[in-house]
């Protein structure tokens, strides 16, 4: 793993589009996406990755309203 994150730490997460400390399913998430994109290096790969969490959040939003 490129990152070291400990699991404790609020981190953004894609699965649920939501800032929280992280399960292992959470975890999943963003490991298949970071799979899914392996051009994506450093600075892009944290711009994309924050904006895939907002379309999550969107779609959140959406789905509640
Ligand atoms: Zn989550």
């Amino acid at each position: 793993m490129p990152h070291t994150v400990t699991a404790t730490q609020p981190t953004m997460c894609l699965k649920h589009g939501d800032f929280h400390a992280m399960d292992p399913d959470c975890w999943g998430a963003t490991l298949d996406w970071q799979l899914a994109h392996p051009h994506l290096e450093g600075q892009d790969a944290r711009d994309a990755y924050l904006a895939a969490v907002e379309r999550q959040m969107l779609d959140n939003l959406v789905r509640n309203s």
